[in-house]
């Protein structure tokens, strides 16, 4: 069979031409993108720009055109870290005391705070923790409906070896984002935050600096930080001691949950996200009919190590970002190089390098919602993230699944020695399936395929630089590459999409929730609506297809309460076992509609 259809090929008379890419070439696109004066391509940086503009120029000397006819820059906008207004106040009554903080020096807003004014009485909830797994709750009957909460950060036993909160590491119950949805959850409307000083030495009481907390853009829910210092003089007027209310907690996990009966705070958050365009790069090389495949990469990097840096020692460095994406990028640049020299192709090459990726993949969603060229149109989407540190000549690759013809043509087409394929992807050191640009297309239902040379220590950190690139082997897959997409530009046949298993929860890189919990089978849409989860698509024979969800369906609430975005429900699912059916309510059209979900285990 896989004989006979090779004779086919070899025998059609768009014989296929064998790439030859310059590793000395390719190793220059990425000295250039990964070098001292491009800062680490932060997405909303001038560097960024002109990085851009470097990929366009080569693409424009290839004599290729631009997608749209008109610009090789497409511009779309991102929004970046928050910012402070003039208009943050905090004061506070305690009995007849009355009392302010300063903004910068005894409070801070968090950048994903609601904005705008909050009056209410404030509860001592702990760690404000609810972990049901751990037999733990800050919030055992307590009503904090409508309250502020003041609560600890990090989680008890913190250093103890034999704490249920997996010893001394941390669990995701510790992470801002979750304290801030527990709080929500349990009908909250503000978080007070302050550093658990019984655990850590009371120097250590800073304020964090806005836009490094990470998370959504608004949480719904009101969350500041105050010094511990403060919390101590509230409590104290109450009788009460932080550290020995921490250390009892320590002790017995048991909450020592309390309402500060005469402290009433008036809050005032004044938070502006800023908004800035940036540009996916895009070039265009048509085929006789009006299909194409897209070979793409993200361009983007963490600048000077945002909070995806993994050395937050060394922040302020350039993460040069060599390897991720420099590598991926000069990968599409020489492929459009080679690619413009050959006959023209049965079906067109789209050359697309995105923006915003390392931000959570924002470049390729906002492509897929606003193609230049229809989606239906594209038969492939081949995404080439970290391809240049290949060692002992394996290629992780995978989709080939996602696509019905990608089998027989990834055999076919000839990879050089030494590389070969480890198709097992056991040893990529991560899941990446979800964590690139690729996953924009598969919610789009187009089917792909993605290249990557392996994760390495320098990942996300300064040390990722252009020395370290094996350009010989990225060149030699460069070639297979090549070899590939004629395979599939020329084919009879478009490869047919076929769906596979994705997690439910945010899988973008700004993430800090881990763990799913059970299966649902929903595809989010990257992209939040004003309120709620959209599904951009729905699993076939998942439990929420099952209960006659669809994509395009919003989810917004989820066993009684409230789904405002992801991060809601990936709280709200992972709080469920497999077996457990649960009410949801879905926004479908301008019609509410109610169903039922039965988790099932996920695979
Ligand atoms: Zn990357
Ligand atoms: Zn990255």
């Amino acid at each position: 069979m896989l004989r006979s259809a090779r004779w086919i090929l070899l025998a059609c008379p768009l014989a296929l031409i064998a790439a030859d890419v310059n590793p000395q070439t390719y190793l220059d696109d990425v000295r250039y993108l990964a070098s001292p004066e491009l800062k680490g391509r932060a997405t909303g940086s001038p560097e960024l720009e002109k990085a851009a503009s470097y990929i366009a120029s080569q693409f424009q000397s290839f004599g290729l055109k631009p997608a749209d006819g008109k610009n090789f820059e497409v511009a779309f906008p991102v929004t970046l870290g928050a910012t402070l207004g003039a208009n943050n106040s905090f004061s506070y009554r305690d009995g007849g005391q009355k009392g302010a903080l300063k903004q910068g020096q005894d409070f801070e807003p968090f950048s994903f705070s609601s904005v705008g004014k909050l009056s209410a009485p404030v509860i001592f909830a702990g760690y404000g923790i609810t972990a049901k797994e751990y037999n733990y709750d800050d919030y055992a009957g307590l009503d904090v409906t409508g309250k502020i909460v003041l609560i600890l950060r990090h989680e008890p036993q913190e250093h103890d070896e034999r704490s249920v909160f997996q010893g001394k590491k941390l669990t995701s119950h510790a992470t801002f984002i979750e304290k801030a949805v527990n709080a929500k959850m349990h009908g909250a409307r503000g978080v007070i935050f302050v550093n658990d000083v019984a655990a850590h030495s009371a120097n250590e009481d800073k304020l964090e600096k806005l836009g490094e907390t990470g998370g959504p853009r608004d949480a719904g829910v009101f969350f500041v930080q105050v010094k511990a210092a403060t919390a101590e003089r509230w409590l104290a007027a109450e009788g009460r001691d932080l550290r020995q209310l921490s250390e009892e907690i320590d002790r017995d996990l048991k909450p020592r949950s309390f309402p500060l009966s005469k402290l009433e705070v008036d809050l005032d958050v004044d938070l502006t996200h800023e908004t800035k365009t940036v540009h996916n790069v895009a070039a265009f090389l048509p085929g006789t009919t009006p299909e194409y495949v897209i070979i793409g990469a993200h361009y983007d990097h963490l600048g000077l190590g945002d909070e995806h840096s993994l050395a937050p020692g060394l922040k302020g460095t350039i993460h040069p970002g060599a390897d991720d994406n420099a590598s991926g990028t000069a990968g599409v640049i020489e492929l459009a190089r080679w690619f413009s020299k050959q006959p023209q192709p049965k079906r067109g090459i789209l050359f697309m390098t995105f923006a915003g990726e390392e931000l959570g993949l924002l470049g390729s969603e906002w492509y897929v919602k606003n193609p230049i060229l229809p989606l239906e149109n594209a038969v492939a989407m081949i995404n080439l993230d970290m391809i240049g540190r290949i060692r002992d000549g394996k290629i992780f690759l995978s989709g080939v699944e996602t696509g019905t013809t990608f089998a027989r043509l990834v055999y076919d087409a000839k990879l050089p020695a030494p590389l070969h394929f480890d198709l097992t992807g056991k040893n990529s050191g991560t899941n990446m399936n979800d964590a690139s640009d690729h996953a924009s297309f598969v919610s789009k239902q187009v089917p792909i395929l993605f290249f990557f040379s392996g994760l390495h220590a320098d990942y996300h950190k300064p040390g990722d630089t252009a020395d370290k690139i094996n350009a010989p082997d990225a060149a030699k897959l460069l070639d297979y590459i090549a070899d590939l997409t004629e395979r599939v530009a020329a084919a009879p046949d478009r490869p047919v999409f076929v769906r596979v298993a994705r997690p439910a929860g945010p899988v973008s890189n700004g993430s800090n929730v881990s763990g799913y919990g059970p299966d649902f089978g929903s595809i989010p849409d990257f992209d939040e609506p004003p309120k709620g989860v959209r599904f951009a698509d729905v699993r076939e024979g998942s439990p929420a297809a099952k209960a006659g969800l669809r994509g395009g369906d919003i989810l917004i609430a989820f066993d009684g309460k409230d789904i405002s975005n992801l991060y809601d429900f990936t709280y709200a699912l992972r709080d469920h076992k497999p077996g457990d059916l649960v009410p949801v309510k879905v926004i479908r059209g301008n019609q509410t509609i109610e169903a039922k979900v039965l988790l099932t285990e996920r695979r």
